[in-house]
């Protein structure tokens, strides 16, 4: 059940993923999307690594422009797949150059016809590897991928906090969940995590599911579980893109809603690289544009000056 917040929120903390832009329209798209969003204020925004590397140029382009452009604090997300770990560090030092502090640290997965994860053998290990890499080059405010369903390579649900657990003692600062659709499947992960000794921030990652058959699909190489209840809200509505938008932000304003009622206050948004339904999950969490807390704040001063 879906209930409107009764107040704005200063303590939700957003930060919303996007991916680099492949055309000059898409380009365009991604940075009116931007314009949008940073009203919201966010903690930070990301920009995803293609697989092993395939954006590279793209992501440090789309990098730049977020630092020379915007006053937003930027994460690039780095992966150590197919290679070296000169080649990493060379990306990781990039990015330092343009002035990004932060990074999202991932192995990454080879093309699926390459089979198994196999590290280069020049290469960093595993994702804990590669942060202490790059905590040698510089302070990085590191991020790592967690998985409250478990990573599908992991050999138990133990091993995997073990993982993120290496990765925490590595260095990195918090971690990001991959997607999920049930509240409790977050709120049970984070119990396994805390009784592990883990005390980093894992901040849920929230997917608005725009497209079905893609996050269906998706969901199956990554371990995510998709609930009978969401296969059926989307049923028949292959055809029906207008409708589908409708219930994506429906079904993520309701998971986020409830988790909030959880005492969760950070979120992060993959936005697909668009406005409205990140606009719309994170108005019904009460978060507002930085003019709009302004007004309400403004209200509430005046209110207290004529109570007083
Ligand atoms: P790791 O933490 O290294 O772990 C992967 C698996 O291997 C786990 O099961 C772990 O338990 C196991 N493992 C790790 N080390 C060992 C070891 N030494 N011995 C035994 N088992 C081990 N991919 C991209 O290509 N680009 C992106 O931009 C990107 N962004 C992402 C953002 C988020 C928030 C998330 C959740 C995922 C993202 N991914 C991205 C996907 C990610 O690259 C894959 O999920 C990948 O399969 C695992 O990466 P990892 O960093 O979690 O790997």
């Amino acid at each position: 059940m879906i209930g409107a917040p009764t107040h704005i929120s200063d303590r939700i903390k957003v930060s919303f993923e996007f991916f680099p832009p492949k055309t000059r329209e898409n380009e365009g798209a991604l940075w009116h999307t931007i314009e949008r969003l940073s009203a919201l204020q966010p903690d930070f925004v990301s920009v995803t690594y293609g697989a092993g590397g395939s954006t590279q140029d793209r992501t440090l382009a789309t990098l730049r422009r977020l630092a020379q452009r915007t006053d937003l604090a930027v994460a690039g997300h780095l992966t150590c797949v197919g290679k070296t770990r000169a080649e990493v560090d060379e990306v990781a030092r990039d990015y330092a150059a343009a002035g990004i502090a932060r990074i999202v640290a991932l192995r990454g997965d080879p093309p699926v016809q390459d089979g198994r994860y196999q590290p280069h053998p020049d290469g960093y290990r595993d994702a804990a590897d590669l942060v202490a890499g790059l905590m040698r080059i510089e302070d990085f405010d590191i991020s790592v991928a967690a998985y409250p369903e478990g990573h599908p390579e992991s050999a138990s649900l133990e091993a995997d906090l073990d993982n993120l657990k290496r990765k925490l003692d590595a260095g990195a600062r918090r971690a990001i969940t991959q997607f999920f659709f049930e509240p409790e499947t977050y709120l049970r992960f984070m119990d396994r995590a805390r009784a592990a000794g883990i005390t980093a921030p894992i901040v849920p990652g929230i997917l608005p599911v725009t497209n079905f058959k893609t996050v269906q699909e998706f969901a199956r190489r990554c371990g995510a579980s998709i609930p009978g209840w969401l296969a059926r809200t989307f049923e028949g509505l292959d055809e029906d893109p207008a409708t589908r938008e409708l219930i994506a932000a429906t079904v993520a304003v309701d998971l986020c809603l409830k988790l909030r009622a959880q005492g969760v206050t950070d979120f992060h948004i993959y936005t697909l690289n668009r406005a409205e339904l990140t606009l719309a999950i994170c108005h019904m969490l009460g978060l507002r544009s930085g003019a709009a807390r302004r007004r309400h704040r403004c209200q509430g001063e005046e209110t207290a000056s004529q109570t007083a």
